[in-house]
């Protein structure tokens, strides 16, 4: 079972908590950590023992995004191979996640950055220490339409989102909380007991229950259109990895793309 390379997957009581495992490389999610991911994921939604599960991260930081030392090998995948890449590991994945049918809380530190961003936002509730720091640069830095999920209206407000989005800057944790798209700010120190008290007051309610108010309260924004929205976004974003601006990107080099995004999340 827990053959896992690049994910932790831990128990804790009446938790799981599956954490990104590579902090020497700012916990970036290629694509052997992401089928990590979504077995790990699979197995804590399988064990009736799990009532909530926990997104993590190991060491500094929550997760710079996807890797894109990996993600430069498919600079000349063509649109049909980059669409079943990305819908199966990026978009399917994620909605997953979102869709489980327990309870979910990040836990978050550090970087929490384009892809990463959409992950940590597919979770119920979100923890973040006072150090986090949120962005989704890839407008500015990579010329594609913001990350596979646009997630950011929902979480952000529309105005927000578009400010985030707009200019590749980074949103700190207090603002994150200020706007509500962070649940609880706790000193860095705290992270993990904070979020393990969260999780466990949650652990205390009827699973049940929980599994059929969070699917109520999804399908209220599925009947206001949110996940036609996503749908859409996902085509629309596809057509921005044909378009010259992501192509002059790579063609510049990883190096140029990396120190642009440095630049944009300051
Ligand atoms: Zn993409």
């Amino acid at each position: 079972m827990s053959d896992y390379e690049q994910v932790l997957y831990e128990r804790i009581g009446p938790v799981a908590r599956i954490s990104h495992n590579r902090p020497e490389r700012r916990n970036a999610e290629g694509t052997r950590m992401l089928e990590e991911m979504e077995r790990a994921i699979a197995e804590a939604l399988a064990d009736d023992s799990v009532r909530v599960l926990v997104i993590a991260g190991v060491g500094n930081h929550f997760s710079a995004g996807h890797d894109l030392k990996e993600g430069e090998s498919r600079r000349h995948y063509s649109v049909e191979q980059r669409y079943a890449h990305e819908e199966r590991l990026f978009y399917d994945f994620c909605l997953k996640l979102r869709d489980a049918p327990k309870p979910t809380i990040a836990q978050v530190q550090g970087a929490c950055l384009a892809a990463a961003f959409m992950l940590a936002n597919m979770c119920d509730l979100v923890v973040a220490s006072e150090d986090a720091f949120f962005a989704d640069p890839v407008v500015n830095t990579l010329g594609a339409a913001a990350v596979e999920v646009l997630i950011h209206p929902s979480v952000l407000g529309m105005r927000a989102a578009k400010d985030l989005l707009f200019t590749g800057r980074r949103m700190d944790a207090r603002e994150a909380y200020k706007i509500g798209m962070v649940s609880r700010l706790v000193p860095r120190s705290e992270l993990e007991a904070e979020t393990l008290a969260l999780a466990g007051q949650i652990a205390k309610a009827p699973p049940f229950a929980l599994k059929l108010v969070k699917r109520s309260l999804h399908r209220t924004m599925d009947m206001a259109g949110f996940r036609a929205g996503l749908d859409a976004h996902f085509d629309t974003h596809q057509l921005s990895h044909a378009s010259a601006a992501f192509g002059d990107v790579w063609e510049k080099g990883l190096s140029t793309a990396i120190e642009s995004g440095r630049k944009a999340v300051g």
